[in-house]
C-alpha cells in the first residue's frame, strides 16, 4: 500500500453500538466513530439488515436504469430537508465536486455570472481536485498544485470579509456549517444569516458542505438548521450510509435541474446497497429521534468539559456543537493524550495537532461521557505541568 495513511497500532477487528475491539481482543469506547460516520454505533442491526437482504436481491444495475431504493432514498431526503432534487455518488469530495460542476453550470445558464467560487481559509472539502481546491489549508495542497482555477479564500465566521470578496464573478459559495477538520471551528450565531443575505442580494449560490455536519451530528438532521439558514445545495456523505459509501448533493429543483441528463454521473453512485444502507440509517435516525438526544448529550458532554477545563491548564478551549465538540489543549504533540486515552480503552481523534474532537456515535450515553471525562481528567494531569 501507498504510505498516505498514519495509522495508530491497532487493528480493531470489531463492533457493537459506542463499543470495538481490536485483535488482541481489548475493548475501546469509540469516541470516533470512522470520524464522524458510524453515527448509528457500530454493526448496527437495521443497517445491516438491509445489507443483507439487498445484497441477495441485485447489488449493481447501473444508472442507465432506474434504481427502486435510489428513488426512495431521493424521496426521503427531499421530505426531511429544504431541498428538492437529489444527486448521488460514493464520497464526500465527489459530492462537492458534484456541487462546483453545479454551480459553474447554473452560472453559464442561469444566473449569468463568472465561475469564481469563495471558500473559507481553514476549511476541509475532500482531497480530489474540486474538494481539494476549494479546501482553505495548503498542507494539503503543497506538492500538488495547479489547483483548479477560480477559487477565493476568507476567514470563516466573518460575513464581511465574505460581502467584500463578492464579485460580479462570483457563482457561489462553499461552507462547511461548523468546520470539523478544521479544529471544531464554531462560527457566531449570526453569521450564516448574513451569509445568506449576501448570497440573496448578488444571486450567489450557498453551498454547504454538510458531509460532516449532517445526519444529526450537531444535533439536528441536517447542520443548516443548526445554522438557521436555506441552503441551494448541500453535501452530505460520512454518516449517510452509517458507514456504507454513499455520498449525496442535495438542491433546490431551480438549481439542480440544470444537470440535464449526460452532463455528471457516476458507475457506483447510488447503488443499490448503498442506498438500502442510507435509507436504514436516516429511517432510524429520524425514527429514534437522535438528533433530539445527540443535542441533549452533546450539551451535557460540553458541560462536563467545561469543569475539567477549569482545572486542567493544558486545556486552552472547549467548543463545539451537538456532538461534534473539539478541546484545543496548549500541549506540544497533543497525539500523545489521544495515545494515553486509547491505552486506556478510548479511542479519540485529534485534528490541526492541537485538538481533541469528540465525534462518537448519537447514541452516546451520559455514563459512557463520564467514564472519558474520568480518563481524560487523569490524562490531562500528567500533562498539565508541562503548560507554563
Ligand atoms: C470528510 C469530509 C470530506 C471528504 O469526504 P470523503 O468521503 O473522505 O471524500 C469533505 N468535506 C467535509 C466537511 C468532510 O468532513
Amino acid at each position: 500500500m501507498t504510505p498516505n495513511y498514519r495509522r495508530q497500532p491497532i487493528m480493531l477487528t470489531a463492533g457493537k453500538g459506542m463499543k470495538v475491539w481490536d485483535s488482541r481482543g481489548k475493548e475501546y469506547l469509540d469516541f470516533v466513530a470512522g470520524i464522524a460516520t458510524v453515527n448509528l454505533g457500530h454493526s448496527h442491526p437495521q443497517v445491516a439488515k438491509a445489507i443483507c437482504r439487498q445484497a441477495q436481491k441485485i447489488i449493481h444495475t447501473s444508472n442507465i436504469y432506474h434504481i427502486q431504493p435510489q428513488i426512495e432514498l431521493a424521496e426521503l431526503l427531499a421530505r426531511n430537508s429544504a431541498l428538492d432534487l437529489a444527486f448521488f455518488c460514493n464520497s464526500g469530495t465527489e459530492a462537492n465536486e458534484a456541487a462546483i460542476k453545479l454551480a459553474r453550470k447554473y452560472s453559464v445558464e442561469k444566473s449569468r455570472r463568472g465561475h469564481k467560487i469563495i471558500a473559507a481559509k481553514n476549511s476541509f472539502h475532500g482531497r480530489t481536485y474540486g474538494g481539494l481546491s476549494a479546501t482553505g489549508q495548503d498542507k494539503f495542497k503543497k506538492g500538488f498544485e495547479p489547483m483548479l482555477p477560480g477559487f477565493e479564500f476568507v476567514e470563516f465566521g466573518d460575513a464581511r470579509a465574505l460581502s467584500k470578496a463578492v464579485d460580479p464573478e462570483t457563482c457561489a459559495v462553499i461552507l462547511e456549517v461548523v468546520q470539523a477538520e478544521g479544529g471544531v471551528n464554531v462560527p457566531p450565531k449570526d453569521y450564516f444569516p448574513a451569509v445568506r443575505k449576501i448570497c440573496d442580494r448578488n444571486n450567489v449560490l450557498l453551498i454547504l458542505d454538510e458531509v460532516q455536519t449532517g445526519m444529526g451530528r450537531l444535533g439536528k438532521l441536517f447542520g443548516y438548521q443548526w445554522a438557521g439558514v436555506k441552503p441551494d445545495v448541500i453535501t452530505l456523505a460520512k454518516a449517510l450510509g452509517n458507514g456504507f459509501p454513499i455520498g449525496a448533493m442535495l438542491a433546490r429543483k431551480e438549481v439542480g435541474e440544470v444537470l440535464a441528463p449526460g452532463t455528471h454521473a457516476s458507475t457506483f453512485g447510488g447503488n443499490f446497497i448503498a442506498c438500502a444502507a442510507a435509507l436504514a440509517t436516516v429511517k432510524t435516525i429520524i425514527g429514534q429521534k437522535l438528533c433530539r438526544r445527540a443535542e441533549k448529550t452533546g450539551n451535557y458532554f460540553m458541560a462536563r468539559l467545561d469543569e475539567l477545563a477549569e482545572n486542567h491548564p493544558s486545556i486552552r478551549e472547549v467548543r463545539g456543537a451537538g456532538l461534534m465538540i473539539g478541546v484545543e489543549l496548549k500541549l506540544e504533540n497533543s497525539e500523545r493524550v489521544a495515545d494515553n486515552l486509547r491505552e486506556d480503552g478510548f479511542l479519540v481523534n485529534i485534528t490541526q495537532g492541537k485538538v481533541l474532537r469528540f465525534i462518537p456515535p448519537l447514541i452516546v450515553s451520559p455514563k459512557e461521557i463520564d467514564k472519558l471525562i474520568k480518563a481524560l481528567d487523569r490524562t490531562l494531569g500528567q500533562f498539565d505541568g508541562e503548560v507554563r
